[in-house]
C-alpha cells in the first residue's frame, strides 16, 4: 500500500534528545520503517521549518520525507501552529489530488496534523487514521490554567474521533478518555507502539558506575508531568542510591535550564543533591549503555500517553518502577514485570524503590518477565502488522472516487 504519514511537528529526521524532541519523532520515524519492512511504500509529510530543506528527501530505511510549505520557514512552537493546519491540508490535497504519488491511506498522528489530513483526505477520497498521541483533556485536567494548547483543541479532537475512518489508541487508558469524550469505541482500534529492540536489548556495553552505589535512572523531559521531582522528593527514602536523570537540553546548556535549576534546589532542600546526576539529553544511541547500568528504572510521569522510555528500559533487562498512568499501567504489570504506584506520591515511589533495591531476586525475575513482555507485545514488526490490517479494512482500495470537486 501506499502509505502517506502525516506529522506537522514532529519530522523522523529529527530524532534526538534535544529537548522537545519527544516520543512522537522516533514514533514515526520507527514506524516509517517497520511499514517500510512489511513492504509499504511510505512517506512522511511534515512541515518545512528551515530554508535548507530540500522538498523531500530519502532516508537510509526506505521511506521519504517531504516538507510542506505551510507558515513561516522557521521553527514554530508547536503550540501555535494551529493557523498554519489549513495551508497545510490544502497542500496535500493539490499533491494528492494532482501529483504522481495519491496515498491509499493516511496516517495523521496528532490532531493538529489530523485536521489538516482531513480536509485533504474529505477532497480526495483518501481514507484517515489518526493517532492523538496525547489528548488536551487530559493536559487541561493536569496543567489547569498553565496548559498552552489552543483553545478549542478538546473539541476539534471529539470532532476529528467522530470524522477519522479509525482512531488508533495506544492504551487502555486512553480508550476510556476518548470514549468520555464522545468518540465510539466502534472507530477505535487499539495498537500499541513498538520499541526498537536494536538499540535497546539485554547485551551490550555498560556505562561507568559505582558497583557499591544502587543506581536509579530516569529519562524524560525536564519537564513538571514527566515526575523527575517526586523521584528526588522519594531519595531520602532509599538510602545511599544515585539517581541518574537522563533527559532536556545537552549537558553544556542545563545551567541555564530553569527546570534544572529548580531540579537542583529540590535535591539540595532534600539533602541528597550529592546523589542526583542531572546528565541533560542524550542521543539515543548512548541511552542503552545507561539504561543498562542501571539496577531499576523509574517512570514517575503524572500521565504518560503511551510512555516510551520505561519500555525501552524494560527492554534492556531493567526493571521499573512505574507510576500507575496512561501507557505505564499497560506497559508494567504489576507485580510481575515491576511495581506500579500512584503519581505524585514520592512516599508510596520511595518504598517501592528502596523495596525492589534490596530485593535481587525480584529484581531479576522482573526484567526476565519484562523481556520476555517486550518481545511478545511491543515489537515494531508487530504493530506495523497490526497497522497494516486496520489500513486495509479503511482502504481506499477498490472504493470508487468521491464526487467532491
Ligand atoms: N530520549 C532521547 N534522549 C534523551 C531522553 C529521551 O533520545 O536524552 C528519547 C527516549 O529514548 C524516547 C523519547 O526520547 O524514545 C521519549 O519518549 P517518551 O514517550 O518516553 O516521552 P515523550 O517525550 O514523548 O513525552
Amino acid at each position: 500500500m501506499r502509505i502517506a504519514m502525516i506529522s506537522e511537528h514532529a519530522s523522523p529526521l529529527a530524532v534526538g534528545g534535544a529537548d522537545g524532541s519527544g516520543g512522537q519523532h522516533t514514533h514515526v520515524a520507527e514506524l516509517a520503517a517497520a511499514l517500510v519492512g512489511e513492504g509499504h511504500d511510505v512517506r512522511v509529510y511534515t512541515r518545512r521549518d528551515s530554508a535548507v530543506q530540500p522538498e523531500s528527501v530519502g532516508t537510509p530505511d526506505g521511506y521519504r520525507v517531504c516538507h510542506v510549505p505551510a507558515g513561516p520557514t522557521l521553527r514554530v512552537p508547536r503550540d501555535e501552529l494551529l493557523p498554519h493546519m489549513g495551508e497545510f491540508g490544502r497542500w496535500l490535497a493539490g499533491q494528492w489530488r494532482d501529483g504522481d504519488w495519491t496515498p491509499d491511506v493516511a496516517h495523521a498522528h496528532f490532531w493538529m496534523s489530523g485536521l489538516a489530513t482531513l480536509h485533504a483526505g474529505r477532497r480526495t477520497g483518501v481514507p484517515v487514521v489518526l493517532t492523538y498521541h496525547s489528548l488536551g483533556s487530559v493536559k487541561r485536567r493536569l496543567s489547569g490554567a498553565r496548559e498552552t494548547s489552543p483553545p478549542g483543541r478538546v473539541g476539534y479532537e471529539r470532532a476529528l474521533g467522530r470524522a477519522a475512518d479509525r482512531v488508533i489508541v495506544q492504551c487502555q487508558d486512553e480508550v476510556g478518555e476518548l470514549v468520555r469524550l464522545g468518540v465510539p469505541r466502534s472507530r477505535m482500534a487499539l495498537v500499541p507502539a513498538g520499541v526498537n529492540q536494536e538499540l535497546f536489548r539485554p547485551d551490550g556495553p555498560v556505562a561507568p558506575r559505582d558497583p557499591a552505589r544502587p543506581r536509579i535512572i530516569t529519562v524524560g523531559r525536564l519537564v513538571e508531568r514527566k515526575g523527575i521531582q517526586d523521584v528526588i522528593r522519594a531519595l531520602p527514602a532509599v538510602p545511599d542510591a544515585e539517581c541518574v536523570v537522563v533527559g532536556g537540553p545537552p549537558a553544556e546548556l542545563l545551567p541555564a535550564n530553569g527546570f534544572a535549576r529548580r531540579l537542583h534546589a529540590l535535591a539540595e532542600s532534600c539533602g541528597v543533591a550529592d546523589r542526583v546526576k542531572l546528565l541533560g539529553g542524550l542521543p539515543r544511541e548512548q541511552l542503552g549503555r545507561w539504561y543498562r547500568s542501571a539496577d531499576l528504572l523509574v517512570a514517575a510521569g503524572w500521565h504518560e500517553p503511551f510512555g516510551l522510555t520505561p519500555l525501552e528500559g524494560m527492554a534492556c533487562g531493567v526493571p521499573v518502577v512505574g507510576t500507575n498512568v496512561g501507557g505505564i499501567a499497560d506497559s508494567v504489570v504489576n507485580g510481575l514485570t515491576g511495581d506500579l504506584v500512584p503519581p505524585r506520591d514520592p512516599r508510596a515511589l520511595g518504598t517501592a524503590v528502596r523495596r525492589l533495591l534490596a530485593d535481587r531476586v525480584r529484581r531479576f525475575a522482573y526484567a526476565t518477565a519484562a523481556l520476555d513482555r517486550i518481545r511478545n507485545r511491543y515489537s515494531w514488526k508487530r504493530c506495523a502488522e497490526q497497522l497494516s490490517s486496520v489500513y486495509a479494512t479503511v482502504s481506499t482500495v477498490g472504493r470508487p472516487a468521491p464526487a467532491v470537486a
